[in-house]
């Protein structure tokens, strides 16, 4: 038997993580504060579906579960945009209209890795165990469940708790000031609705599709599910003249939904219900380093870089994680020092880039998506990706479709958008310089 691991959250990143280390032969006893999600125990109020693409599919596929993962999942091939008026327009999300995101449910995905987990008898998970703290050093983490708080000791200890992480707080304890930490929060918030399916059972909008309301400011989305409804996710400020604060009582509500999205408010016969009773989540942007100390502790998924969710790549990237930390393990065996450093070497720059383009990938969703020029923008992407194959690839391509790293792919954007911007500018100048020629030469004769 191999080295013990002891896991704090077993989301989304915790329980595929453990299914990793498990393959390995290693030892792993992972506690989740919540109850098992596969008991229909999942507590809400994050977005009950996600949309799993190339870089999730592929940490799933290395453990053989991407194919059963995806049966549940709803391919969506493009945005409809719905604007005010109510009329839609489809953008495909690539030039290959096989390269599609997935609309998954999140509780069904995390049964999934609980259960790709628990294949493997060196793994056990303790659900309704909550961690209150780690001493990095011995590593040992204090967990308690409903009757008692106890210790539990291993070769290290892996925090994968989520934008909150306990596990983070203790080894910021205990490197600062060496340790660099930092939450920015929007000025928006988010609240979940739902288009409930029609009387037979069917999608009341297209089904493949991301459905998006760009209301500039702010924005509503919806993902398909399997069972027929979209789940809705509304994204607002929560302060302002108009506001989730200035949203007083249902009537106001009414009134904004008739107002901002009249199509999608007669799908939703439980508007009012929802808005009253769901919560209002924030949206945190969390940069922090060094993930680890020695062998001993180490950070992983949005412990260590959570992301707003804008480009739906959050989970993808966690699940990313852990395809690199099983790399350097592999590598580095039980020199695990090495091999989380090297993790963290891998993985910080690019987490940081993919932060930056989910902050702008908000403001081209919210505002950019319902202009003409948006929608030329997009239609030359995919004309210069279908043109100059393998050699132009459009940034959301790059990010969502393939496995190169995020901050190469950002690079790669920049230089692609300065030569598209030179030569659309030379052409422009030529065409000014043949048209001047033309007046001149109509003038003078
Ligand atoms: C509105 C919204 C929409 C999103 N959409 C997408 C999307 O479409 N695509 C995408 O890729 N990503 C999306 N994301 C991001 C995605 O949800 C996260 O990146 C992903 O859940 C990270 O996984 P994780 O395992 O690191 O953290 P989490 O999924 O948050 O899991 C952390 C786990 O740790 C447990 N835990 C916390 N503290 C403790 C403790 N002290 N002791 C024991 N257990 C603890 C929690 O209960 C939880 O189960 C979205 C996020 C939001 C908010």
């Amino acid at each position: 038997m191999g080295a013990k691991f002891v896991l704090i959250g077993s989301g989304l990143a915790g329980g595929l993580l453990a299914a990793y280390l498990g393959r390995r032969g290693y030892e792993v006893e992972l506690f989740e504060r919540r109850a098992d999600p596969r008991a229909g125990n999942f507590v809400g109020g994050r977005s009950i579906n996600l949309a799993l693409s190339t870089r999730g599919i592929h940490a799933l596929h290395q453990l053989g579960i991407a194919a059963d993962v995806l049966k549940y999942a709803i391919p969506m091939r493009g945005r409809m945009i719905h604007d005010k008026s109510g009329d839609l327009h489809f953008a495909p999300y690539d030039v290959d209209p096989s390269n599609c995101i997935n609309s998954i449910g999140r509780a069904a995905l995390n049964s999934s890795v609980i259960e790709a987990a628990l294949k493997y008898p060196n793994v056990r998970v303790h659900f309704s165990h909550h961690c209150t703290e780690v001493d990095c050093d011995t590593p040992t983490a204090t967990i308690a469940d409903a009757s008692r708080s106890f210790q539990v000791a291993g070769d290290a200890v892996i925090g994968v708790d989520g934008a909150f992480s306990a596990v983070r707080e203790s080894l910021r304890r205990k490197l600062e000031p060496a340790f660099s930490f930092d939450e920015s929060y929007l000025a928006h918030g988010y609240k979940e609705l739902t288009i409930p399916p029609a009387a037979d059972g069917s999608w009341q909008m297209e089904q493949y599709a991301l459905h998006i309301w760009p209301r500039k400011s702010f924005m509503m989305i919806a993902l398909p599910n399997p069972d027929g409804s979209f789940t809705c996710t509304l994204f607002w400020e929560f302060e302002g003249p108009r506001s989730f604060a200035t949203m007083k009582d249902d009537d106001d509500v009414r009134c904004f939904f008739e107002q901002e999205f009249p199509d999608a408010v007669s799908l939703m016969p439980e508007l009012l219900d929802d808005f009253r009773q769901n919560p209002t989540g924030s949206l945190v942007t969390i940069r922090c380093a060094p993930w680890y100390y020695g062998g001993k502790v180490v950070l992983l998924g949005d412990a260590a870089h959570a992301v707003v969710p804008f480009y739906g790549q959050g989970m993808n990237a966690a699940f990313e994680d852990c395809v690199v930390m099983d790399e350097c393990l592999s590598e580095f065996g039980d020199d695990r020092a090495r091999g989380f450093a090297e993790y963290f070497r891998r993985r910080k720059g690019n987490t940081d880039a993919l932060a930056e383009l989910a902050i702008s990938n908000f403001v081209e969703m919210r505002d950019k998506t319902a202009s003409s020029a948006f929608r030329a923008k997009k239609k030359l992407d995919h004309f210069l990706e279908a043109t100059f194959r393998g050699k132009y690839l459009p940034l959301y391509t790059m990010v969502t479709f393939t496995r190169m790293p995020y901050a190469q792919a950002a690079r790669r954007a920049q230089r692609q958008d300065r030569i598209v911007y030179f030569v659309i500018s030379l052409v422009a100048l030529l065409i000014l310089v043949v048209i001047a020629l033309t007046v001149i030469r109509l003038i003078k004769s």
